[in-house]
């Protein structure tokens, strides 16, 4: 098997690499692996059971064409200052021109026209001056919003214009290797029908997402691919009644909210707001289960659900900032017998676990009901946790009712970004003919910044 182009995930970030080869008229031949299903056929079976059955050998999740996308809650970032670091390797004007450009191309498979956070000049600015106030910067990100239902038909679409384009997408072919000779790459080798099959091409592109941060370590470990350890965030999800948030949502869908707060003056920071959204639980590959959440663009529930993020970064000599996560995702989880465990916000100032039945004693009612009340303060390290508390105090003053006794808190929250793979602006890496994209790279962590990634790749491949 020979291809010219080879792309391993069929995420965003793959996936656009080759939109942007067909929109510019490349002839190349392309092939995408990916180890997941076709996005037609991608189900979670939690929809039925209500409850996480840990699939093997893969979460469908985070697995399938559409990659973590397909499930998301589909909120596409049109900042350059939101989703990642690429601005720091390309240029801030060339993201923010080609996120322009590919929201046109969201738009052309069926996106909502609306955006939301546009507009609402007089109100933004109160908010802004409360965060000020607050020690916390306000970051403006317009946000176009698909859903998780209308995102399934978007990428369908965009499945069916690759394949009725002549890309072929092998699904359920996991990709064991990389093949080097002459620190060149040559392909790679992937699980076909069974057999380890070795498939070469000219440039062969990782876009293997979260889920491949770990596997891509481990090559990059093996083949001296120049990399260094980079951040990992650790947090809680948080959720409140939507009377609790209704200016902000209304305001800004998403208020990205960045404090710095004392002691330690580590970067925090809001992510994935949810207005009248659902938390979720994801389940790695290692059986870690840790939280999420997303929100339908017309099922709305009484809560709004939002990430604080603590930023880690370590110095010499430790390197292994995904396995520290890992660590303390893990530790949750056993308290939670393997479940996410959520406590609410006074119990923690307090110094005493959650019971369930004080959870139905609230206003709000937690959203993931099979998380476990317990006490997520004996999995999450000193620093982290003294971080999220000065930080919710904080967004307190900016809104109001949000440091309540009864906001629950879940954990863990944990996002890997780390690994940054060295590449110059063309993402050529120091193995000719390898080049690696979006969530796993490093360099993005969103939807809309990994699309962006794969359409600079693409023009580059074209
Ligand atoms: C529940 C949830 C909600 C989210 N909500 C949002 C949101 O609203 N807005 C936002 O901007 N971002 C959101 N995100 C993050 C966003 O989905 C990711 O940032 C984005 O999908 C990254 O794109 P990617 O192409 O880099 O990787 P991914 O989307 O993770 O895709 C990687 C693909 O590679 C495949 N793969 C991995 N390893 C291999 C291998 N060895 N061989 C073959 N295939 C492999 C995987 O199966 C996967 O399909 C959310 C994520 C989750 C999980």
């Amino acid at each position: 098997m020979k291809y010219d182009t080879l792309i391993v995930g069929a995420g965003p970030a793959g996936i656009f690499t080759a939109i942007e080869m067909l929109r510019r008229g490349s002839k190349k031949k392309i092939l995408i692996v990916e180890k997941g299903k076709a996005v037609e056929k991608r189900s979670c079976p939690k929809a039925k059971t209500g409850h996480c059955m840990n699939c093997k050998p893969y979460c469908h999740i985070t697995t399938g064409f559409s990659g973590a996308g397909a499930f998301s809650d589909g909120k596409l970032s049109l900042s350059a200052s939101v989703g990642g670091d690429l601005p720091n390797l390309v240029g801030e004007d060339l993201v923010q021109q080609t996120i322009d450009y590919t929201d046109k191309i969201y738009l052309e498979f069926g996106a909502d026209e609306n955006i939301e956070g546009l507009n609402n000049d007089e109100e933004v600015k109160e908010i802004r001056r409360n965060a000020i106030r607050a020690g916390l910067r306000l970051v403006d990100c317009p946000i176009r919003h698909l859903g998780t239902e209308k995102n399934h038909e978007i990428y369908y679409a965009i499945e069916q214009y690759l394949l009725n384009n002549g890309v072929e997408i092998l699904f359920g072919c996991e990709c064991s290797n990389i093949i080097l000779k002459d620190g060149k790459c040559l392909g790679i080798v992937a699980m076909i029908n069974g057999n380890e099959t070795e498939i070469l091409a000219d440039n062969t592109v990782i876009a293997a997402g979260r889920r491949g941060a770990d596997w891509l370590e481990k090559i990059c470990a093996a083949y001296n691919i120049a990399h260094q350890p980079g951040t990992v965030d650790i947090g809680v999800r948080v959720e409140v009644r939507n009377e609790v948030m209704e200016t902000v949502n209304k305001v800004l869908y998403e208020s990205k909210l960045i404090g710095y707060p004392r002691p330690f003056k580590n970067k925090v920071r809001t992510f994935c707001q949810n207005p009248g959204g659902f938390v979720s639980q994801e389940n790695y590959d290692n059986d870690l289960a840790v939280v999420n959440g997303h929100s339908y663009k017309d099922f709305k529930s009484s809560n709004t659900n939002v990430a604080i993020l603590c930023s880690h970064n370590f110095n010499q000599p430790f390197n292994q900032p995904i396995a520290y996560a890992q660590k303390i995702g893990e530790l949750s989880n056993m308290l939670g017998a393997g479940h996410i465990l959520v406590q609410r916000y006074g119990d923690i100032l307090d110094g005493k676990r959650t019971w369930a039945k004080e959870l139905a004693q609230s206003n709000v009612k937690p959203t993931l009901p099979d998380a476990v009340a317990g006490d997520i303060t004996a999995a999450i390290p000193y620093r982290t946790m003294t971080n999220i508390i000065n930080f919710i105090e904080a967004v307190d003053q900016v809104v109001p009712g949000f440091a309540s006794y009864e906001t629950l808190l879940y954990s863990p929250e944990l996002k890997f970004y780390s690994n940054r793979i060295r590449m110059d602006e063309d993402f050529n890496t120091n193995v000719e003919g390898l080049h690696c994209l979006g969530d796993s790279s490093g360099w993005t962590r969103g939807l809309m910044m990994a699309s962006v990634m794969g359409v600079l790749m693409g023009r580059k491949l074209s």
